[in-house]
């Protein structure tokens, strides 16, 4: 069904449908996102013959043509089965429900945005790789999840499989990074000077946008629909081609599951799964049956998952900590004028950060950001993360609606971290480096769900789902609520790859 194309790339054949398919399987993935991607190549290369299954489509990468829509020109294949266009700042537009790009889900007082492609949340992400602060990590894991060795073992491993790395000085200097450069003048003056952070874009290919050898993306700030030319180093170029590489490994793509428990006779699991074509509407449905389970499909919708399984007796051992301690990562996004020549598009790629522990109420990594829509109105983005320790969620299945729902997150768990921003920004506008902006940031959002499964608690402190043998969650759902001040990506697959050396090494 799927294959590896030469050069890396990821080609998967059309007779993925899943009548195709075999009905038993030794192990299945949800999902093929940070989580499943690295389950996938570990458990290939382990000689376990795994089945991954990606509710979303692969889309093929172009030099010259715009594969995605972004934030400009909204197009249906932008959002997962949705009747309208949603995110962050974009106006509400009427579209077609498909099997698109990214899901966003209205859950009480957050908007929360989760992937739904080959490749998940890497397809879609910023590439900004970057580690919690042992502090605040310390804080949040149980003792027994080591920093220690995510650092030593598990985050080197990921950033090499990902080619992470700082934005070249070349780059830098470029038209499309001015704002970057007054993000970092502005952060100094202001007495908090920045550092540079590695994000995983292929910089060659963002200099052949800037030579004009491929479509501009990433120069004019494509990045959160995808980019049209493969510009970053996302999962369908790295893990998941090694993982089909391995023989042992295929892909099944818009192949959804809605509902999983145990086995025939008790023994291992069954997933329900449902056939999306590419342009709308359900094709086929049917039920697969596996040893070993590895959820990956997000937090949030691992979350949903397992608790839907649990509250309707289809896996009721499962424990009260499923469901809880759901957060946002204290995402918040501020905007600020600036002095001089804007640029004439601001490049996605993230070159900079400052972390600021004390004095604004809640410490957190403050980035240079982008904006697409900037039109050269004088204005920069930035987009911070706050450790925020206190605002959780939990998530409850809802008989008469049949939906798993977060019910108890209003607006007022946004405002901490959404205040420590505006302070911040507020101090360097007061310090007189910047001017305030002409245009509104968008509020309310998050990028970055975490929680829902976390680890220690819903399961062992590798991901072993507590009260099911060969069950296991190795996604975002593990993280506490909040990654310690770090954008989640690294976190969620190095928390991955320790389980699943664990897993390999000491079994189920
Ligand atoms: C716009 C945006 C920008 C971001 N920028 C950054 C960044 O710069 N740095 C960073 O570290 N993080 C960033 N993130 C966050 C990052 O992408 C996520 O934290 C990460 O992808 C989560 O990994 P995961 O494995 O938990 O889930 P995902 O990567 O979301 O993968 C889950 C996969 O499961 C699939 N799936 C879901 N439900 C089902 C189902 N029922 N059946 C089958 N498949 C299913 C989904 O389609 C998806 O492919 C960004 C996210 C967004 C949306």
């Amino acid at each position: 069904m799927a294959t590896v194309k030469r050069g890396g790339a990821l080609h998967l054949d059309p007779d993925g449908e899943i009548q195709g398919i075999s009905e038993t399987h030794r192990a299945i993935v949800i999902g093929s996102g940070f989580g499943g991607a690295v389950a996938a190549l570990r458990l290939g290369e382990a000689g376990v013959s795994t089945l991954v299954l990606e509710r979303g489509r692969h889309w093929e990468y172009s030099a010259t043509e715009q594969v995605f829509g972004n934030e400009l020109t909204p197009v249906s294949e932008m959002f997962w089965q949705h009747d309208f266009a949603v995110w962050l700042t974009m106006q509400p537009t009427l579209i077609d429900r498909m099997p698109g790009l990214m899901e966003v889900v209205l859950a009480g007082g957050i908007q929360i945005g989760a992937a739904a492609c080959v490749g998940g949340g890497s397809v879609v992400y910023a590439g900004v790789t970057v580690q919690p602060r042992r502090r605040y990590f310390e804080a949040l894991f149980p003792a027994g999840v080591r920093y220690d060795e995510l650092d030593r073992v598990h985050f080197p491993r990921v950033r090499e499989m990902l080619s992470a790395s700082y934005m070249p000085d070349d780059i830098y200097a470029a038209d499309p990074f001015t704002h970057s450069r007054a993000f970092d003048a502005q952060l100094k003056r202001a007495g908090f000077p920045t550092t540079p952070i590695r994000t995983t874009f292929n910089w060659s290919r963002v200099r052949g946008e800037l030579a004009g050898r491929l479509r501009p993306s990433s120069v004019i700030g494509e990045s959160s629909f995808g980019n049209s030319n493969g510009a970053k180093n996302d999962l369908t170029q790295n893990y998941l081609p090694a993982a089909l590489a391995t023989g042992n490994v295929r892909i099944s793509q818009l192949t959804e599951v809605t509902s999983i428990t145990t086995g025939p006779g008790g023994r291992g699991y069954t997933v329900r799964v449902v056939q999306h074509a590419p342009g709308g509407g359900v094709v086929a449905s049917r039920e697969l049956h596996c040893e070993l389970l590895f959820l990956a499909a997000g937090s949030v919708n691992t979350t949903r998952l397992l608790v839907r399984a649990r509250d309707t007796g289809e896996l009721p051992e499962l424990n009260e900590h499923v469901g809880t301690n759901w957060g946002g990562n204290g995402d918040a996004f501020v905007y600020r004028g600036f002095d001089g020549a804007t640029g004439a598009s601001q490049g996605a790629p993230c070159a900079s950060a400052v972390f600021v522990d004390d004095g604004f109420g809640m410490p957190m990594r403050v980035e240079n950001w982008y904006a697409l829509a900037f039109g050269g109105e004088p204005y920069l983005s930035q987009f911070s993360v706050a450790v925020d320790m206190d605002n959780r969620g939990t998530w409850t299945y809802d008989r008469a609606s049949d939906q798993v729902k977060m019910l108890d997150w209003g607006p007022e768990k946004n405002a901490a971290p959404e205040a420590a921003a505006a302070a911040f920004s507020q101090l360097v506008i007061g310090r007189g480096m910047a001017a305030p902006s002409p245009v509104l940031p968008p509020t309310g959002g998050t990028a970055h769900p975490l929680g829902g499964c976390p680890i220690g608690a819903a399961t062992d402190l590798y991901g072993r789902v507590a009260g099911y043998r060969g069950l296991y969650a190795v996604d975002g759902s593990l993280v506490p609520g909040n990654a310690g001040g770090a954008n989640p990506s690294l976190l969620i697959a190095g928390l991955a790859e320790r389980a699943m050396d664990d897993i390999l090494a000491n079994g189920g």
